[in-house]
């Protein structure tokens, strides 16, 4: 058997941080970058004595979540005690949900490889976070911050759905999106406020049965998630090859030297003891929550997607980019109302827009250009005030200090002259000037309309408009 012999099968268990104020448990703060142990407070240090009091903002996102996922909200939940020992877990047990978790059986809708793939969604559950240790080569010690310890997390976990690298890190894309456009994470995978572990198998094609599957960690981009699934599938597919047989292990991905190495022999659930938690009543949802984050639900990315197709006429990939980020998406829309050649307008978008957001990353809520200016720059260039290439400049400048058009065409002494008379005349000094250039256009050589075109160009400063110039010198030129 050779490696296309061979399916790959992936499903992604997800953590995302919740952007609430507070943590799970108690009222430290949860801002990141404070001096270490800042946020910590006797009960999310572990000390003895104290109870959790739930944080009904973390209940609420779950629930959002669930709903945007289709998921059956349960009325009824379960807090668990999952049990482990290390040092950044100073309770010795991790609060988690564990067989009644709030959200089960949705599904998330990706763009596949065979086109639209809903990717089931197993369950959504709130668990607290672990602290973090701080490694100190230097002195050759570790070092605890309880910050991070009681964040409030939401674990999401896929069906074993997924049949490529590349769909697994589109499936995270879109969740990652999903979750962002919910106000409930800030999407970002490399600082660790989104986390993925992914589970790989590989089975026969054609086979009912799943093959073993071994975890990987440390997926901290979509590159590294990708890169790091298609190394363990490679590997798996060796091992059977050549007679082994994959073991269950969590695998830890190494980006520098490209490979998984084994990290740990997969821990079974009899291992953390999980048993209900007895300081935390199950959880019981009161209707008028769950019908608050329903009306709260905001139009979702691919919802968004189809209307910007249906209601701009854009293709779907302009679709796609221009509501992968609902600011941009309502950006998009306040300049629209202003401006009705929406594939123009997407054009600018993705063109310089997002040049100049790339060359100096700014959060669209910053931007200085306002939706109205943006909409009157392209009418400018519509209405061949200024050219094309003076309006990316334009916009650069509104970029920068979020100017007016008009005063920026101004300053710069953009505009361009559209005014048949003045323009008429330097075409009749120009031929006036060429005569012989002239004959040979007219005896057939139109290589030399260029020229001509050049002439002007330079007579103008650059500034006239090329259309009514092209239709001065063909009228004057005849032929
Ligand atoms: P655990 O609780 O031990 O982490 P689960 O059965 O809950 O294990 O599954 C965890 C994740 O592993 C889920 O996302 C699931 O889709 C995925 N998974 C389960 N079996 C396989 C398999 N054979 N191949 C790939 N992924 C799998
Ligand atoms: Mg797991
Ligand atoms: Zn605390």
């Amino acid at each position: 058997m050779s490696a296309s012999d061979f399916q790959p099968v992936i499903g992604l268990e997800v953590h995302a941080q919740l952007l609430t104020r507070s943590k799970i448990f108690c009222s430290c703060s949860t801002e990141f970058g404070a001096p270490p142990n800042h946020h910590t407070c006797p009960v999310c240090l572990g000390l003895p004595g104290v109870l959790p009091v739930l944080n009904r903002r973390v209940v609420e996102m779950a629930v959002l979540t669930g709903l945007a996922l289709g998921c059956e909200i349960q009325r009824r939940s379960v807090w668990s005690r999952k049990n482990y020992f290390y040092p950044d877990l100073p309770k010795g047990y991790q609060i988690t949900q564990y067989d009644q978790p709030i959200c089960e059986q949705g599904r998330l809708l990706i763009d596949g490889e065979g086109g639209e793939r809903a990717i089931r969604i197993r369950r959504v559950h709130m668990e607290e976070d672990a602290g973090k240790s701080v490694h100190d080569p230097v002195r050759g010690i570790s070092l605890v911050d309880l910050n991070r310890a009681g964040v409030p997390l939401l674990e999401i976990v896929s069906e074993p759905d997924l049949r490529s690298p590349e769909e697994a890190a589109e499936y995270m894309r879109s969740l990652r999106d999903l979750l962002v456009y919910l106000g409930v994470n800030d999407g970002n995978l490399e600082e660790g406020s989104l986390r993925c572990d992914a589970n790989v198998s590989v089975m026969p094609k054609g086979s009912a049965q799943l093959g073993t599957r071994t975890e990987l960690k440390n997926l901290n981009s979509y590159r590294f998630l990708q890169k790091a699934i298609e190394l363990e599938i490679a590997r798996q597919v060796l091992v059977l090859e050549s007679g082994g047989k994959v073991e269950q292990e969590t695998r830890l991905f190494d980006a520098e030297r490209g490979e998984t190495r084994s990290m740990r022999s997969k821990e079974e659930a009899h291992d953390y003891r999980y048993f209900p938690e007895p300081d935390l009543p199950p959880l019981v949802l009161d209707e008028g929550l769950v019908e608050a984050q329903a009306k709260a639900l905001p139009e979702l990315p691919r919802a968004k997607l189809e209307r910007f197709r249906t209601q701009y006429g854009l293709p779907a990939y302009d679709a796609k980019l221009l509501t992968s980020e609902r600011p941009l998406a309502d950006y998009f829309e306040a300049v629209a109302a202003g401006y009705r050649d929406y594939k123009k307008l997407s054009n600018w978008f993705l063109g310089e827009l997002l040049r100049l957001l790339k060359e100096q990353p700014t959060p669209i809520a910053a931007l200085k250009i306002g939706p109205g200016h943006f909409a009157a720059l392209l009418s400018s260039v519509d209405r061949g005030e200024i050219s094309a290439g003076a309006g990316k400049e334009v916009l650069a400048e509104m970029f920068r200090t979020g100017a007016a058009p008009q005063t920026v065409i101004a300053e710069r002494g953009l505009a361009q002259v559209s005014d048949q008379s003045a323009i008429e005349a330097l075409v009749d000094e120009v031929l006036a000037k060429n005569p012989s250039e002239a004959e040979k256009y007219r005896a057939g050589k139109r290589q030399v309309f260029g020229f001509f075109v050049g002439q002007v160009m330079k007579a103008m400063k650059g500034k006239a408009n090329p259309q009514v110039v092209n239709e001065l010198l063909r009228k004057k030129l005849g032929g």
